[in-house]
């Protein structure tokens, strides 16, 4: 018996196929060193390579192993692969069907047995008259077409010397027809049989699940070029072609818009129920379904590195990381099967040596061979977390593994930052206050021209105001950013500093005059941007920022969820950052803080709440939401750094989409915990009741197959999470 971290039931593993396009497999030689390479990968069935059309096709168990890890593996010995756009099938149908016909023959054989065995009824005991005859060789029939349904799982367990849950079934079945228990023997091949058949039913539906996400681009685009339009294979597109999208159709690559208008509905990426208005020089994703206008779109990637195909690689690598929970289920597993199994040896054996009756006790070691697959505990848990991925995935919510999906539940305190996460990060300029006997003109002026440089929110504020009020700004030189402070530089040889009040306290350019005007500015949630020419402060400009719609509702609801503590990080002033959290309900701040001090006030957090979630925008605050125990990107589409980073990564910029993990991973967790009590709770029962000779082997296949069924479809339910 071989002890492998993976379940001991065929009917776990999840049989799937793959071919891969591989780049730098030329030769022979290199064919030989995927062969070294794969030798020892876990769940590897079987693969072959052709080298004139540079692909691999892999057979392998999407139990053990995953498309991802397969490309990590190539990606070893130095050659690159990616899926073609088939994506893992299950295997062979064809043999699907020889296996119902197999299953509904036994099914009919035994039926017709037991309807004989009814009729006969009393007069059963008149064994050997030609009805009982009758009868037995009608179960005999239903045995053989069970075994032709399974033989060939089971043969391959034997070969790879494992015993798993056909071989088991084998043995009681073979059990029973040794004790004479035909009927019986009948019944539990067949119900095993249509119960594989089930089961194999449902865990499809979770396997889809991933599909579906890789269905969403279309695998042909219209192009355009100097020989007119026509259709290619979107694989063959590179960076710079032109196609054409029209009104109602999928977009198939990720490109920029040159021409035309439209509204996309980008929900299969980022998960927004709105379309989004596009018109050229606008960035649109593949997946999206395009609007009522037509649009050119220049690709800007490749089929293989688009926004979708980043996140299903995501979707894929989360989904073969074991989750805690995992973990546990599978040190259970191992110990628990061969306990049952020598339990049962030990059953078989020391009561009729100590006086027993051989005959009943050998049938109670059957029962309890039944009853040691652990496959209900085993496979519940990953299809659960699977289900969780894929629905959050639908919903424009990436989680990086079931480890985060378990973690997000248990946070105690979550850390927002604000511009551009609590609030929208797009702020204005409301007010320009000279000083110095200078003019609101000279002082936007100034700033303009510092900010052309910098890509700071409010830099961008500063110079659409410019742009607005017709003012020219003139060029910079020497400019440098101060991280979350402001900026400074030379304009006209003069040298110009500006940035928040904390900047000028430093630099000792605050007089008590300029202190008071900037504190009462400040108290209306403003930002103050001070500006100083030549070491002189000549004006203040201030700028604000929307709180995001969501914001409250968000906040509200996570509380309802457990969430003790709202915390805001920011780097602006405390009084501006008051207004804004009073606005949206925060209970409390961390203001003025530098990009480092947001890294320091989450590790705070963490001490006083034990976990912390920190939310920001994936670039910026990547530090800190390193830092986290669970770290949420906000608006990461279009930016793979940022998609790369996070714990979770949110496609569109919506803070609903938090309270929405928070409660996608108390249900994750609950859904795990009632599927391991289930299949535990059945397998006590079960294990006490043959043991006391309570259980037949027909009822222990019937509760096994039922509790893998039910947990199954149980936790399938999560993929209709919202
Ligand atoms: P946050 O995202 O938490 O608001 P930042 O670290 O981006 O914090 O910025 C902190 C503060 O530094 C801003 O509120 C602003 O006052 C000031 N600041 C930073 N960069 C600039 C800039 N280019 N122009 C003006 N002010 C700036
Ligand atoms: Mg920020």
């Amino acid at each position: 018996m071989t002890t492998t971290s993976a379940p001991l039931c065929t009917i776990c593993e999840l049989h799937a196929e793959s071919t891969f396009k591989i780049e730098g497999m030329d030769c022979r030689e290199e064919v030989a060193m995927l062969e070294r390479r794969f030798k020892n990968l876990t769940g590897l069935e079987d693969f072959s390579a052709d080298v004139m059309a540079q692909r691999l096709h892999v057979k392998y168990d999407a139990a053990k192993l995953t498309a991802a890890a397969i490309a990590d593996a190539v990606a070893e010995t130095g050659m690159r692969a990616w899926l073609e756009h088939e994506e893992p099938i299950a295997l062979g149908a064809a043999d699907d069907r020889r296996r119902q016909r197999f299953v509904a023959a036994s099914g009919i054989a035994l039926a017709l047995g037991l309807g004989l065995q009814w009729t006969i009824g009393a007069r059963a005991a008149a064994a050997g008259s030609a009805v009982a005859v009758l009868a037995d060789s009608l179960f005999a029939t239903a045995i053989t077409f069970g075994l032709l349904a399974i033989w060939r799982r089971t043969l391959s367990a034997i070969r790879s010397r494992s015993l798993d849950i056909n071989v088991l079934m084998v043995i009681a079945v073979a059990g029973a027809v040794a004790l004479g228990q035909y009927s019986e023997a009948a019944s539990v091949i067949f119900l095993f049989a249509v119960a594989e058949a089930l089961e194999a039913r449902t865990l499809d539906r979770a396997r889809n699940a991933i599909r579906a996400l890789m269905d969403l681009t279309p695998a042909h685009a219209l192009v355009r070029d100097d020989a007119g339009e026509r259709r290619v294979a979107a694989d063959t597109l590179t960076p710079g072609a032109i196609i054409v999208v029209r009104p109602g159709e999928k977009i198939p690559l990720d490109g920029e818009v040159v021409a035309g208008q439209s509204s996309v509905n980008q929900a299969p990426i980022t998960g927004e129920s709105l379309p989004i208005d596009k018109a050229a020089g606008d960035h649109v994703f593949a997946g999206s379904i395009n609007g009522r206008g037509a649009l050119d779109i220049k690709v800007t990637r490749l089929r293989r590195d688009t926004t979708l195909a980043r996140i299903i690689h995501l979707v894929e690598r989360a989904q073969a990381q074991r989750a805690p929970a995992q973990q546990l289920v599978e040190r259970f597993a191992r110990i628990y099967t061969p306990a049952v199994i020598v339990l049962a040896a030990l059953l078989a054996v020391v009561p009729p040596l100590v006086g027993g009756g051989w005959r009943t006790w050998i049938y109670r070691s059957l029962v309890l061979l039944v009853v040691s697959c652990p496959c209900a505990l085993v496979i519940s848990t990953p299809v659960s977390i699977v289900a969780a991925l894929a629905a959050a995935a639908r919903k424009g919510v990436l989680i990086k593994g079931g480890a985060y999906l378990e973690r997000t539940g248990t946070i105690r305190c979550v850390a927002f930052d604000k511009t551009g996460t609590l609030t929208r990060g797009t702020p204005q300029v409301i007010e320009v206050v000279p000083m110095d006997n200078g003019t609101a003109a000279s002082v936007v002026a100034l700033a303009a021209a510092i900010e052309q440089r910098s890509t700071h929110p409010i830099a961008q504020a500063i110079i659409e105001h410019a742009a607005e009020t017709r003012v020219q700004a003139a060029p910079a030189s020497d400019v440098f950013a101060l991280a979350g402070r402001g900026a400074r530089g030379v304009v006209d040889g003069s040298s110009i500093v500006l940035g928040n009040h904390r900047l000028f306290e430093e630099m000792h350019l605050c007089s008590a005059a300029v202190h008071a005007r900037v504190s009462q500015l400040e108290a209306t949630g403003r930002t103050a941007v001070l500006v100083a020419r030549d070491d002189r402060p000549v004006g203040i400009i201030t700028v604000a920022d929307r709180p995001r719609e969501a914001g409250r509702d968000a906040l509200a609801m996570l509380r309802d969820q457990g969430v003790e503590a709202v915390v805001m990080l920011t780097g602006d002033s405390r009084s501006t950052a008051a207004a804004i959290a009073g606005e949206l309900g925060v209970d409390d701040i961390r203001a003025e803080l530098l990009p480092e001090d947001k890294v320091a006030a989450v590790e705070a957090l963490r001490r006083q709440y034990g976990s912390v979630a920190m939310v920001g925008d994936g670039i910026n605050d990547a530090p800190a939401l390193a830092n986290a125990d669970v770290g949420i990107a906000m608006g990461v589409a279009g930016s793979d750094a940022a998609l790369e980073t996070a714990d979770v990564a949110l496609m569109a910029d919506e803070l609903l989409k938090i309270p929405f993990t928070f409660r996608l991973s108390r249900r994750t967790v609950r859904n795990i915990r009632a599927n391991l009590a289930i299949s535990v709770a059945l397998k006590a029962a079960f294990l006490i009741a043959a043991v006391a000779g309570a259980a037949t082997l027909w009822m222990a296949v019937i509760a096994d197959a039922g509790a893998s069924v039910i947990v199954v479809a149980n936790a399938l339910r999560l993929l209709r999470a919202d």
